[in-house]
């Protein structure tokens, strides 16, 4: 008796439409049962997908080649993980085996089975969850951290929106939830994303005080991978009761999975952008409601996509998909920051940081208090530029410059890494006098450097001005060093990117000022205002959030913006911290274009040698598009190239499709996707370097 199998494996992106490829088995393996097959000449993780096929009722001459070892210390991933991978790898346009191999550690491709099960012997006990000396005296909760809770605790599942404003206290409510869960049933287990790796150590910490070291494990790119596996074996197993990570955690394997919270749940970093092009926040939702799990988004600024789904939770009508539950004051009755707008049209020209926002983070020096001076935009200057023949510090691979990196004296494409030293003279003209033209990080600390080199603080010591960006960074452990001297008071001034302005619990910040965040309020992105609306108020949450301590100082919290545009409605609605009527706005103009959260929408894109050829392939598409079942419920725009058109000497084109109904768009993207594969064989693909879908995309 022998058997077929149906396998998952990781074929090349878009290689394989019938995604699965068979082996025989002497014996019947069970779906979600890792095992080696060969591919090619290599031997590949695999992992069984459909129930076993007795090979007896089998075609006689189909010859299949055997499957190698199975994994068999470790128990198959279980149904509703597959339900997953499955789903993702549908709704998103990619191959299951790409998602399900995408989502195991690396490291499992390379151990033999003893070695795995070297390694399950190590801890496969259910966690006790500890009663440390923070679990023992949690804090009392406010009132509307009080009724967030119960209204959770209410259901048996369902997803929340806690729309909480920064400084509310959504995190022990995330604590407290967990708490109770895993107090009530013992076998089950919580997930909790947050949208970046650097937010990860400090919820780390916070999680671990509370159920002790062993129930906590972590999944996100920066482990090693022992690290990695370690940490998937231990939710896999059960062993992990709570499991922390960025995107990619939504993918982990948790057989008694109650809990899913997905904080910050509005950051674009949810969204993967290479490769299976997933919403974590998304699929959180979806496999939430398939698993029985509740479900808690939080967020100061939800996306229009999750406030559009949501009811309050009090009000009669139950059309939204979500409960929506607010807690609008911060902890300690303490304020939200004062917005103070400085209109930069009547600053002296060429002001960087005016005179009264100088003078306001002066005060503070002389007070011992902290301020964050936020710019989204690292290096020294964006461009170099030669005054006598024009010339600019563009990228020979890219349509972009090159931004002028002073620490190391380079010329760094961001897009595709190019890098040289900044030459003596303009390599055109020859004229020694180049220069930077606007401001990123690196400048800005510069100049705060040298306006508050005069400037000492009350013992008499020189201004600590800091940096954190992307570049100050880029070390191993150089961030967590770097905030830690934020938070022991070691800095007066701290500049960065939207890296600082996010989740962090600064303690003595006392003011917060952007300083020039104009450029998205007139991109051509239909997000874009909802972006910087919401990195606003998460930069102004950083300021004033310990109540305690503003009273004891005297000192009130604000959040200085210094702008071109100061009548627009976008600030307005900032300074009164109302994001509701900021999306009523937004959703209204979103309705009358018909853009999203009213219609869904995907890109088809495609990257050539030259702009022709990567439109052809599109416009072919589309054209093909044209026969295909339910076609007119699908718009299909223009082909046009990218923002940033040519990166690394590849031209880029993309082609918007959109539609009223998600589920026409779904079932026009099902049916081209086998004639996108086909097409690329034609002489209109013939130019093409690659194509991919991007469903839901983040920016148009
Ligand atoms: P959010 O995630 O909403 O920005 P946090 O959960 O980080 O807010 O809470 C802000 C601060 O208030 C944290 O330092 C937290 O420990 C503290 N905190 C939260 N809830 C309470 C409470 N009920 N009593 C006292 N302090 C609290
Ligand atoms: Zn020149
Ligand atoms: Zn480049």
């Amino acid at each position: 008796m022998a058997w077929r199998l149906d396998i998952a494996v990781q074929t090349p992106a878009h290689a394989a439409l019938g995604d699965l490829l068979s082996y025989a088995s002497p014996t019947p393996l069970v779906p979600g049962t890792l095992v080696r097959v060969p591919l090619g000449r290599r031997e590949v993780l695999g992992v069984v997908w459909n129930p076993p096929v007795s090979l007896e009722s089998a075609e006689p001459d189909m010859a299949l080649k055997p499957v190698g070892a199975a994994l068999d210390a470790l128990a198959p991933l279980g149904e509703a993980w597959r339900d997953l991978v499955a789903f993702a790898a549908r709704y998103y346009q990619r191959s299951i085996g790409e998602i399900a191999l995408a989502a195991l550690p690396p490291q499992l491709r390379d151990l033999s089975g003893t070695q795995l099960a070297r390694r399950l012997r190590r801890k496969t006990a259910a966690g006790p969850v500890a009663e440390t000396a923070e679990a023992a005296h949690p804090v009392a909760l406010s009132a509307e951290q009080t009724a967030a809770l119960a209204r959770i605790e209410a259901g048996e599942a369902g997803t929340f929106l806690l729309v909480g404003s920064t400084g509310s206290g959504k995190t022990e409510v995330y604590l407290r939830c967990v708490a109770d869960l895993l107090a009530a049933d013992p076998g089950a287990q919580a997930l909790v994303m947050v949208p970046e790796i650097n937010l990860t150590p400090q919820l780390e910490a916070r999680f671990k005080a509370r159920f002790g070291d062993d129930a906590v494990v972590s999944l996100h790119s920066g482990m090693t991978n022992p690290q990695r596996l370690a940490s998937w074996l231990a939710a896999h197993s059960g062993a992990a009761r709570i499991v922390l990570g960025t995107r990619m955690a939504v993918f982990a394997s948790m057989p008694g999975l109650k809990l899913v919270v997905v904080d910050e749940e509005h950051d674009p970093s949810y969204k993967q952008q290479e490769g299976a092009r997933y919403s974590a926040r998304d699929l959180a939702v979806w496999r939430g409601q398939r698993e029985g799990a509740k479900v808690i988004l939080g967020s100061a600024t939800p996306s229009l996509e999750s406030w559009h789904q949501s009811r309050p939770a009090e009000g009669e009508d139950p059309g939204g998909r979500y409960v929506r539950l607010a807690m609008p004051s911060r902890i300690g009755a303490g304020e939200l920051p004062t917005v103070r707008l400085v209109d930069m049209n009547l600053q002296p020209p060429k002001t960087v940081i005016s005179a009264a926002l100088l003078d306001a983070i002066g005060q503070r020096i002389a007070r011992g208090e902290q301020s964050m001076v936020f710019l989204n935009r690292r290096g020294y200057a964006p461009v170099l530029a030669c005054a006598d023949c024009g010339w600019k510090s563009e990228c020979p691979h890219c349509s972009a410059y090159r931004v002028f990196h002073k620490i190391d004296r380079t010329l760094r494409c961001h897009h595709c890494g190019f890098t040289e030293r900044v030459p003596r003279a303009c390599p055109s003209c020859g004229n020694p006098d180049i220069a930077p033209v606007g401001r990123g990080t690196e400048r800005l600390e510069e100049h705060l450097a040298e306006l508050f080199a005069a400037v000492t603080r009350p013992d008499g010591s020189a201004v600590r001005i800091a940096r954190i960006d992307a570049d100050s960074t880029k070390k191993q452990g150089a961030l967590e060093s770097q905030l830690a001297a934020v938070h022991s008071g070691e800095v007066d001034v701290l500049v960065g990117t939207q890296m600082i302005a996010k989740g962090h619990d600064f303690r003595r910040i006392t003011l917060v000022a952007a300083v020039n965040p104009d450029g998205a309020l007139f991109s051509s992105d239909f997000r874009a205002p909802e972006r910087l609306f919401s990195l606003l108020m998460q930069s102004a949450g950083r300021a004033g959030r310990d109540a305690a301590y503003l009273a004891a100082q005297g000192a009130t919290a604000e959040m200085w913006i210094q702008t071109h545009h100061a009548q627009h409605p976008l600030f307005s609605a900032l300074r009164r911290h109302d994001y509701t009527a900021f999306a009523r706005q937004q959703l209204e103009e979103r309705a009358a274009a018909g853009m999203p959260p009213f219609a869904f929408q995907a890109l088809l894109r495609a990257d050539a040698r030259t702009q022709e050829a990567a439109q052809a392939f599109l416009n072919a598409a589309s054209a093909a598009a044209e026969a295909l079942e339910g076609a007119d419920r699908v718009v299909r725009y223009p082909a046009v190239p990218l923002a940033i058109q040519r990166v690394a000497n590849v031209e880029r084109a993309q082609m918007l499709i959109e539609s009223p109904s998600r589920a026409a768009l779904q079932r026009l993207l099902a049916q081209w996707q086998p004639l996108l594969h086909a097409l690329r064989r034609t002489p209109e693909g013939k130019g093409v370097i690659r194509w991919l879908v991007d469903v839901d995309p983040h920016s148009i």
